[in-house]
């Protein structure tokens, strides 16, 4: 929807719009938000609505901290799921400095440059995302309990699936922002749930990436369940993904299908690929930011271990699904929902887009079953965030599409939550070594 700014005036005062809701999301992935009432609403859409962001994580440092919030008239909302109590409208803003540029640190700045990066190669880029999620049980006070709420697993039915009522609300909630929505289901492990949304462009996507997370957690608290997007929350159960299919154009034209090739896949495609399994390593640290997001990797629960391309094998960080024609595209497996989307689809475009400017082999597509298979000339993902952060490091086409800024941040406080993390003694060390 394109709007203008009197466009969105109009709407705000015919529904009797109390509050502005100003969303932006900080370095980690969260949505951030700050409120505003209507009698503001001129100098908000005056680029005026100014706010501290000394306390927002990969934003800046105390001396530089007033930063603008300046709405995208594009992600204009009324809130469908506050309509009845709180007339709220929400945009989804850009963050901008003080002598009126864009704020480099800004996870939708890096996406919007790796937009414009791909656009300069004459592309322009789709993705579907898959992010899953878990409900979780709530004690008296209202805070989670490690307790599921059902013991259903893949397509299981009502009444073992106990999660029907509240992804039904959760869809109703989205179509109402505006979201196409397709099939939701149960997902493999107990408690685990998949919905899915339609395919859109990069900076699109992203932004519905944080609708859906918070439109799920709302509507779960509505359930009095609590919805997780943590990667693995259960030892010795499938974790939660959020894969990502990815799709390039030329000319309004697929640039991934080749009718020619026996195959049904072009060679750009292929070069894409490349570039993806190449940086694999850095794009880990991005995609899969958490100490956590590495206890899901690991073979046997469907998610990628292997650095390779497959057309049906969960076991590669990338499947080619049967699909050709305008839908030819590939689904990018190892990243989860801890991900921050905007620096997540940016990393990956940039190392796609590099595969294609060097013209990289992904060589032939893997028919084995890498977790039973050990091949030591088949590369795997990285073990462990500190791994992962290392080789991030050390791209420099990945520290560049992040920028000066938020890549020193990024790695410097990975390396901090890896040393937290580390010092910790856990029960499981405490079950094994305290005979000794
Ligand atoms: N839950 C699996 C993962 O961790 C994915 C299952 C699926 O293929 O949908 O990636
Ligand atoms: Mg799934
Ligand atoms: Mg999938």
């Amino acid at each position: 929807m394109s709007y203008t700014k009197e466009g969105v005036k109009q709407e705000m005062l015919d529904n009797k719009v109390e509050f502005i809701l100003l969303e932006f999301t900080d370095m980690l992935g969260y949505t951030k938000n700050v409120e505003l009432p209507i009698e503001e609403m001129d100098s908000i859409l005056d680029n005026e609505a100014m706010f501290d962001s000394s306390s927002i994580s990969g934003f800046s440092d105390i001396q530089e901290s007033d930063m603008y919030l300046v709405p995208d008239l594009n992600t204009f909302k009324i809130l469908p799921n506050k309509i009845d109590e709180d007339r709220t409208a929400r945009f989804i803003c850009d963050i901008y400095t003080p002598d009126g540029t864009p704020f480099e640190g800004d996870p939708r700045q890096i996406l919007k440059r790796a937009v414009q990066k791909a656009e300069d190669m004459g592309y322009s880029v789709n993705v579907g995302p898959e992010p899953e999620f878990f409900l979780f049980k709530l004690c008296e006070d209202g805070y989670p309990i490690r307790q599921r709420n059902d013991r259903g697993g893949y397509f299981d039915a009502s009444p073992k699936d106990k999660g029907d009522k509240v992804r039904r609300d959760i869809v109703r909630v989205l179509k109402d922002f505006g979201f196409e929505m397709e099939a939701n289901h149960h997902e493999v492990a107990q408690g685990q749930h998949e919905i899915n949304f339609r395919f859109d462009d990069l900076l699109t996507t992203a932004d519905n990436i944080q609708t859906f997370k918070n439109v799920v957690k709302d509507v779960a608290s509505n359930h009095d369940f609590h919805a997780t997007f943590m990667p693995k929350p259960i030892a010795g159960a499938n974790g939660s993904g959020m894969h990502a299919h990815l799709s390039l154009f030329k000319d309004g034209e697929s640039a991934f299908a080749d009718e020619n090739a026996e195959d049904g896949i072009s060679q750009t495609m292929k070069h894409f690929m490349a570039g993806i399994l190449h940086h694999a390593s850095g794009i880990s640290a991005i995609t899969n930011p958490s100490v956590n997001s590495y206890k899901r990797l690991v073979p046997g629960y469907e998610a990628p271990v292997s650095v390779a391309w497959s057309h049906s094998n969960r076991s590669c960080m990338i499947r080619v699904p049967s699909t050709r024609g305008k839908g030819t595209r590939f689904e990018v497996r190892n990243p989860d929902p801890t991900a921050n989307p905007y620096l997540a689809l940016a990393v990956l475009i940039h190392a796609g887009l590099e595969g294609i400017r060097q013209e990289l082999d992904p060589g032939a597509a893997e028919t084995r079953n890498l977790y039973e298979v050990v091949d030591e000339t088949v590369p795997t993902l990285p073990t462990n965030l500190k791994e992962a952060v290392h080789a991030l490091s050390k791209d420099s086409v990945l520290m560049n599409a992040l920028g000066d800024h938020t890549s020193s941040i990024f790695i410097e406080e990975k390396l901090a939550e890896w040393t937290e993390y580390s010092l910790q003694v856990s029960q499981w060390e405490i079950d094994h070594y305290m005979n000794h």
